[in-house]
């Protein structure tokens, strides 16, 4: 009994100490977040059992580490290891980008095209993470996807998240686009490539600057090189009529749209982001 008294007195302790130290540093819903993964139960039980919850020293240390990597702009989800995209939550770590909200829209628009039934094939370009190629793979079990990605980290999370998601229709290739050398072609091809102007990236806000691949924002000197490499590959990996779905940069729509059309390209819908942005444009061979 003493000995329980003593536990619980600790624990109380320890977690004033935590909220004093830490409650100022990052906002108490993220602390909930960083103790649940230290503790590694849920953000709910955080919150109800709160006077409970005793710290070991490494658990301590690691609370700490993910504190300090938050006021360093690291963002939570590659604090956590995690983000949700689309109806999936998927591993993320510095080795891809941190899929965004926007890019949800090339799920969206793929739901509009086909049956969910429906059987087709699908190429996603510079896969990352996987987040659209395994969103799509799961929404349509009858479609045949296959992600590439040039960089083998990137190669390995998504095979990682192909895996913990338990999708069995996408496969994940490590290659660059260029030596891509498809055995068949495809119904659909979408990319969310690399489209930042080399000179803007030291601009961005640290947490995209400092935290995802560079590899993965960088689209060249006028951040079109990805558009004009894709314009140049997919001609011969679409069916005849297969369409292609880009994500494109804020400003970016007249040039992509030009360097499409320039190789024979028609330029089918324009979809817009959460902002009214032109940020997924959408062609036909
Ligand atoms: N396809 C991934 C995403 O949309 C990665 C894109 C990239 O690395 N440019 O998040």
């Amino acid at each position: 009994m003493m000995e329980k008294a003593k536990q619980m007195k600790h624990s109380k302790t320890e977690i004033s100490r935590g909220n004093r130290d830490y409650g100022c540093r990052c906002p108490s819903k993220i602390l909930r977040l960083f103790i649940a993964k230290v503790k590694n139960i849920s953000a709910d039980e955080v919150m109800f059992g709160m006077d409970e919850l005793q710290f070991s020293p490494t658990e301590l240390e690691q609370l700490e580490d993910f504190i300090a990597r938050y006021e360093s702009h690291e963002p939570v989800s590659k604090i956590l290891n995690r983000r949700e995209f689309w109806n999936s939550e998927f591993f993320v770590n510095a080795d891809v980008l941190d899929p965004r909200p926007e890019t949800e829209i090339i799920i969206e628009r793929t739901l509009e095209i086909f049956a969910k039934d429906q059987a087709f094939d699908f190429l996603d370009i510079g896969t990352g993470s996987g987040c659209i190629l395994l969103s799509i793979a799961k929404e349509f079990p009858k479609s045949r996807g296959i992600g590439i990605d040039i960089s083998e980290k990137a190669a390995k999370v998504a095979l990682k998240n192909k895996f913990d998601l338990c999708v069995e229709n996408a496969e994940i290739k490590n290659v660059g686009w260029d030596n891509f050398g498809p055995q068949k072609k495809f119904d659909l091809i979408v990319s969310n490539p690399p489209y930042i102007k080399t000179s803007d990236i030291f601009g961005l806000d640290d947490n995209v600057k400092n935290f995802d691949p560079h590899l993965a924002l960088d689209g060249g000197r006028d951040g079109l090189d990805a558009y004009t490499q894709l314009s140049e590959l997919t001609p011969n990996w679409l069916k005849p009529d297969g369409k292609i779905l880009l994500e494109i940069g804020f400003d970016q729509y007249d040039d992509v749209k030009n360097i499409f059309e320039s190789k024979g390209f028609s330029l089918a819908n324009v979809h817009l982001d959460f902002q009214k942005i032109r940020r997924v444009l959408e062609f036909t061979a």
